[in-house]
């Protein structure tokens, strides 16, 4: 998902529609994450437009809806809706949100529909004052908290796993947050990078693990920050301090920074996704510039898989550092051949039929004067269901193409996520299915080939045992309960009925699998087995 990608997802009953649908979209092709975190502490400046600015930087980890809420030191303020950053705020909503201790949140749903109640940050009553909470992440022991709250009277008013954290750490409070946040982290399995907001502190703290990413940086000396990514730090003038550990809580208030080391620490297992495509390419993971790491890889690709060739074109906008790096260790140049119209994106207008059939070319469009004649490189990031690349392929030949390799710049994608990244069922996914030639065959391409997880890592400059790779590999990082039913409308009771007990599921709750040799692979019947990546 680029910087800029408004993204396209299926209109849901009750939700704001989007456009172009899945069918019709690229973007709808690719992983989607949830959502973009941010919080800062600042006495004496107003915090909200800061915050606004943040938020910004974080688009495109969720463009569904979007808030903020304040601190004013007593109370907490809070606004969220629907939409984009720029939608959801101006400058009247700014001034009616004073206090200088804020947190923000842009979400994409992978739990609950696209609706407002589920939009962030949750503020949550306890008897010790107001809490907010947003988070970044998915919750794979959801159903099972929810109804332990339930059962001590707790009522919800969303259906998102978020909620569940929120009212988590509400019900443990008692006087303490650091122990009710604590505490909270030990009965909370999944993927969690998340910001607690309280009259006096900004708290954050994420998953043993460290799935999702977050950072803690200064500003102006003396006041603390908090976000997703790095890219929202450069926004505001913010400097780096560093990544907040797999596992840590860290409280900011008047005393300073406070830091909590992990009470049950694990293997550091950061999204492999946010390498290639999720997280932007300013932003910086494990000391390392993502686009950078994005243009090593286009090395390894061509190191992997060379082809004669005499120009090299991105799919815009994620493809292009490692088009570009697949130029550069190719020595043949690098072009724009495929133009992305950027303003596309979410609209309530519903697409009519011949829309439908426009199809890809709403959103690209080929530059005959690069493609006529010529052996053509199409490197993209990834493809998940492959649904749109075969289409962007035949573009690329009617513009008078030769030859069109594809060439992408991950492995093939054959496991679903059940840690908050939305890509699709494992029977949506085409690499689950088919061989290489098998998609070869069916995007239409003369050759195709896809960058090994040796390969990615070997770009990366880090050993696999720091990664989640489990959508290449099968290999969860976090055993996935046998109860669990992470299809995205679970809380509101649709789509999954309930396994036998001992059943292993798959990504919907379906029973028929069985355990991998070590325990934690999930395989469904009637599909491939993995590929060791
Ligand atoms: S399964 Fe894939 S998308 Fe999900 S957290 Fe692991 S690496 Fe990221």
């Amino acid at each position: 998902m680029g910087a800029d990608s408004a993204g396209g997802h299926e209109p849901r009953h009750g939700s704001i529609a989007s456009f172009p649908p899945a069918t019709f979209d690229p973007e709808a092709d690719r992983p989607h994450d949830e959502c973009g975190v941010f919080g800062i502490f600042a006495p004496g400046t107003q915090v909200a437009r800061l915050t606004y600015f943040g938020l910004y930087a974080l688009q495109h980890r969720g463009q569904e809806s979007a808030g903020i809420a304040v601190s004013d030191g007593d109370r907490i303020h809070c606004h969220k809706e629907m939409g984009l950053v720029s939608q959801v705020f101006d400058e009247e909503v700014l001034q009616r949100l004073p206090g200088s201790i804020g947190i923000g949140h842009t979400r994409y749903s992978t739990t609950g529909s696209s609706v407002l109640c589920n939009a962030q940050p949750i503020v949550v009553q306890t008897p010790y004052g107001p809490i907010a909470v947003a988070h970044n992440g998915n919750i794979i022991n959801t159903r099972t908290l929810r109804q332990r709250l339930e059962g001590e009277g707790i009522r919800f008013e969303s259906t998102n796993d978020s909620e569940v954290i929120a009212r988590c750490i509400g019900s443990l409070h008692k006087g303490d947050i650091v122990r009710a946040v604590r505490e909270t982290m030990a009965e909370v399995e999944g993927a969690y990078s998340v910001v607690v907001l309280t009259p006096t502190q900004l708290l954050a703290f994420r998953d043993p693990n460290g799935i999702r990413p977050l950072c803690v940086a200064a500003l102006n000396g003396s006041d603390f920050v908090v976000s997703s990514e790095t890219c929202a730090l450069n926004v505001i003038g913010a400097r780096l301090i560093r990544e907040i550990e797999p596992g840590e809580l860290v409280v900011i208030d008047h005393d300073g920074l406070t830091e909590y080391a992990p009470v049950f620490p694990q293997r550091p297992a950061m999204c492999m996704f946010e390498f290639i495509y999720l997280a932007r390419p300013d932003s910086n993971i494990y000391g390392r510039s993502l686009h950078a790491v994005r243009r090593r890889m286009g090395h390894e690709l061509w190191n992997e898989s060379p082809c004669d060739a005499s120009v090299v074109i991105p799919v815009p906008d994620t493809g292009i550092p490692a088009a570009i790096g697949f130029s550069e260790a190719a020595r043949v140049p690098f072009s724009e051949g495929l133009i992305k119209n950027r303003y596309i994106g979410r609209t309530f207008i519903e697409p009519d039929q011949r829309m439908r059939e426009l199809g890809v070319r709403m959103k690209l469009s080929a530059l005959k004067e690069n493609l006529a004649g010529r052996k053509v490189v199409m490197v993209d990031d990834s493809i998940v269901r492959g649904t749109t690349t075969g289409q962007i392929v035949k573009l690329i030949r009617e513009a008078g193409a030769t030859q069109v390799h594809v060439r992408i710049s991950s492995p093939p994608v054959k496991w679903p996520c059940f840690y908050g990244i939305d890509m699709a069922d494992r029977k949506d996914l085409i690499a689950a299915k088919r061989s290489i030639e098998e998609i070869r065959e069916h995007i239409g391409a003369d050759s195709l080939g896809y960058l090994s997880l040796k390969g990615m890592l070997k770009a990366i400059g880090m050993p696999r045992d720091r990664f989640c790779h489990a959508c290449f590999s099968g290999d969860y990082p976090i055993p996935i309960p046998k109860d669990l039913r992470v299809s995205k409308f679970a809380l509101e009771g649709q789509n999954a009925a309930p396994a036998p007990e001992g059943a292993l599921l798959d990504g919907h709750g379906r029973a028929g699998g069985h355990a991998g040799p070590n325990g934690r692979v999930i395989q469904i019947e009637g599909l491939k087995d993995p590929i060791p990546a």
